[in-house]
């Protein structure tokens, strides 16, 4: 699972620095996390506890980037899964695993002397469609699990617990999911805009060496409605490029094409699944 994969990937910890454009969903996200940060005055006031932050918006934009950082801002143990992992399992497994899931992430806050955990629900519209009419019904247990395990949490609750779910068709979701004590924060990230994009190419160029005759400003202007995955892609495939030539230093030409090649990727993947 995705949440082992997680675990393994080094360094295990990623911040919102490494995170290209996205300036108002950061400081969004930063501010609700401040809740799960200053608990003690949130207790004092009696303001209900923060459980669970919805992110939405289109593939690649950054969600997952931002659920660990996320974890590293709040220091706490990160913990990831996705809706995906639910499909086809039997009934009252995906009820189990939701319900080890939590035990195991207070289990290892305790252990790694954390006082919070972040749990990363990726597509949760699979598991968290709308119940309408009885049709669908076959992640009911698995939905109504996690509920009962939000509906679990307290502030008093040591080591505390907060959701982060992703999904990029919120209108799809279940409306239980989105009361007040449940996923009742939302936090929209969208594509780049150019500068978002410069930022993104930027962080992806760190590693890279580039030609004296790169320009990322200009691959920017040229990126419209290209998400941070795929400018990521951008970047690798340019590298890739000047390997082929066999030179040192990635110019000017290696990005057009590296450009290219993923505009056309994408065509070719929306035309096959047409
Ligand atoms: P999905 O909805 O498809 O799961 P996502 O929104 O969770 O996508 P991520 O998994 O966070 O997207 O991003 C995928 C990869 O794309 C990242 O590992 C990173 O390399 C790159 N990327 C995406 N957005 C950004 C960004 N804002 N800044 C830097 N890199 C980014």
């Amino acid at each position: 699972g995705s949440d082992r994969k997680a675990r393994s990937q080094s360094p295990s910890y990623l911040t919102f620095d490494d995170i290209g454009g996205q300036h108002r969903a950061k400081n969004e996200l930063k501010e609700a996390l401040d809740f799960l940060i200053k608990h003690e005055e949130i207790k004092k006031l009696g303001i209900r506890p923060l459980k669970g932050i919805l992110l939405t918006g289109p593939p690649g934009t950054g969600k997952t980037l931002m659920a660990k950082a996320a974890a590293h801002y709040t220091n706490s143990v990160f913990m990831a899964a996705s809706g995906s992992e639910f499909v086809e399992m039997y009934v009252g497994v995906g009820a189990s695993r939701i319900r080890d899931m939590f035990k195991e992430a207070r289990t290892r806050a305790v252990k790694e002397n954390k006082e919070s955990a972040i749990i990363f629900i990726d597509e949760i519209d699979v598991i968290g469609g709308k119940r309408d009419g009885g049709q669908h019904r076959e992640y009911d247990q698995t939905l109504n699990q996690l509920l009962t395990e939000m509906d679990g949490i307290h502030t008093a609750d040591s080591p505390r617990v907060l959701i982060m779910a992703a999904t990029n068709r919120k209108e799809m979701l279940d409306s239980a999911l989105l009361r007040p004590g449940r996923f009742d924060r939302h936090i929209e990230v969208d594509l780049p805009d150019k500068k978002g994009r410069l930022h993104i190419l930027n962080i992806h160029a760190k590693n890279k060496p580039l030609a004296a005759d790169a320009q990322l400003e200009s691959i920017a202007e040229e990126t419209f409605h290209f998400s941070g995955a795929q400018l990521e892609s951008v970047m690798n495939e340019a590298a890739i490029y000047a390997m082929r030539d066999e030179t040192p230093f990635i110019e000017q030409r290696h990005l057009s094409q590296a450009v290219d090649k993923v505009m056309m990727g994408e065509k070719t993947d929306r035309e096959s699944t047409k």
